[in-house]
């Protein structure tokens, strides 16, 4: 008898996943994830896993714990369910919660726009930019560089920026006029015996050359994340956002930081701008800013960056950019009293606490055979794997050595997603210190099987 609301009574199939293979999709079908409970998810079997990427980055107070949240969402609902910000309309959570990120901002920042997604917040970025420069006379300083491998989103513009092939492959991507500098991975991109501080030098003087390639009064803007996430937990130098940002202020490029992710205490601060000293002229946040309990993201500017927007914007007459849902008052009530819970909690405070201890036991899995890499910083984490540990040769993607890491990982109860070689961890910020050596001695037993599996495979002769 198929339980109530189970799988069996429905087709589980008729989305088009993002991210997914739809050919093995429609072999296998979805988990299908019914409840959470602080760190755990449950699926419509009954077996809980723990969740070792927040449910994509997001669920920094957990799955479904907070009453308050509930509590706010509904209230506001029976109080003004939704309105729109255009034509001179705001509402009071919209106001509230604007004026709680300006206070709260890693750099003084002087207006917010809302948006939906980090998507929307990073391309909002890109045409205010292009509005700027389009103000202050000189059309053509539009182009925008970002990194390879970074992940910014997935609009058109985004999706530009975003330096991973699958984002831009059959999609007739990236956009003329996005361009992609060098990757600050060390372990990677390094040459033998180049320490992080010269090879962070190099990043810097690589991303000279491309300025000068294509004349520095071409480039608009950059834009980076603290810590690359979806693009593989890639923690750059100490030195590397130093270098970057010397060289951005001598052509006079606007420096938008996305914290999509590392934004909310992530990184073991409120946000990854302190952590790496980062003094941006717009940011871009999301996920964590509503804990993922409603859509809501926020871009913020200066008061430089506005008061050219504005002045553009009253001399043409108006700002024609927007979102009908941008703001929503639901997901700004919900996200000011979750902003109100990890300050009562001190919630960043205790990512900062707890951060080490999952650096420290990610780090204990470094000696594995199938281990090349282990890196992070706070709350997030990545393990890549590796073929051999001496010349850090990743495994041929066709092998399948990550979906076999993520089926093992599966089985012992841990969700979390491999990217390209890298296991990501980025737990909800609530997590315990015994939740965190739970979910990393599940993990160590998942690398084991999959050692077991790459040798019955014939991957690896270790
Ligand atoms: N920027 C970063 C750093 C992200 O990680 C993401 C999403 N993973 C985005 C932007 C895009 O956000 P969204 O999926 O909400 O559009």
């Amino acid at each position: 008898v198929p339980r109530p609301n189970s799988a069996a009574a429905r087709d589980v199939r008729s989305q088009l996943h993002p991210y997914t293979n739809p050919v093995l999709h429609e072999q296998s079908g979805p988990m299908v994830v019914t409840r959470g409970d602080g760190v755990w998810v449950e699926d419509e079997r009954g077996d809980r896993y723990i969740e070792g990427l927040a449910g994509l980055w997001c669920t920094a107070l957990g799955f479904s714990a907070e009453e308050r949240l509930a509590r706010v969402a509904y209230e506001q609902m029976r109080r003004l369910s939704f309105y729109h910000p255009f034509g001179h309309k705001a509402h009071v959570p919209g106001i509230d919660l604007a004026e709680a990120l300006l206070a709260m901002a890693p750099v003084p920042m002087s207006k917010v726009f809302f948006c939906n997604s980090g998507s929307e917040a990073n391309d909002t970025a890109i045409k205010f930019i292009r509005f700027y420069n389009n103000a202050l006379g000189r059309p053509e300083k539009k182009k925008i560089i970002s990194r390879l491998k970074a992940y910014h989103g997935v609009t058109v513009a985004s999706a530009s920026l975003t330096g991973l092939p699958n984002n831009h492959r059959d999609f007739d991507l990236p956009l003329a006029g996005i361009l992609h500098t060098t990757c600050p991975h060390h372990y990677h991109g390094a040459a033998e015996g180049e320490s992080p501080d010269a090879f962070a030098s190099r990043c810097a003087e690589e991303l000279e050359a491309l300025i000068q390639a294509e004349g520095p009064d071409t480039i608009a803007a950059f834009f980076a994340e603290p810590v690359m996430g979806a693009g593989g937990v890639i923690v750059p130098p100490p030195t590397y956002f130093e270098k970057i940002q010397a060289v951005l202020k001598r052509h006079d490029i606007l420096f938008v930081a996305d914290e999509v992710i590392c934004g909310f205490g992530r990184t073991g601060n409120p946000w990854g701008c302190q952590t790496f000293d980062l003094k941006p002229d717009m940011i871009a946040c999301a996920k964590q800013l509503s804990s993922g309990y409603l859509p809501l993201a926020a871009l913020m500017m200066t008061e430089s960056v506005y008061e050219v927007i504005r002045d553009n914007a009253g001399r043409i007459g108006i700002l024609g950019h927007g979102y009908t849902y941008g703001g929503h008052p639901v997901a700004c009530a919900v996200a000011l009293e979750t902003l109100a819970i990890y300050r009562e909690r001190d919630l960043f405070g205790h990512a900062a606490a707890v951060g080490p201890r999952l650096q420290a036991r990610l780090r204990d899995l470094a000696d594995h055979p199938l281990v090349g890499e282990v890196r992070g910083v706070g709350l997030i984490g990545g393990v890549e794997l590796s073929r051999d540990k001496a010349s850090r040769q990743p495994f041929d993607p066709a092998q399948g050595v990550g979906a076999a890491m993520t089926r093992h990982l599966h089985a012992h109860g841990v969700i979390t997603r491999v990217i390209g070689d890298t296991v990501a961890f980025s737990p909800p910020l609530i997590i315990t210190e015994e939740e965190i050596d739970t979910m990393v001695d599940r993990v160590a037993r998942a690398l084991d099987d999959t050692l077991a599996w790459c040798r019955a495979e014939a991957l690896v002769t270790a």
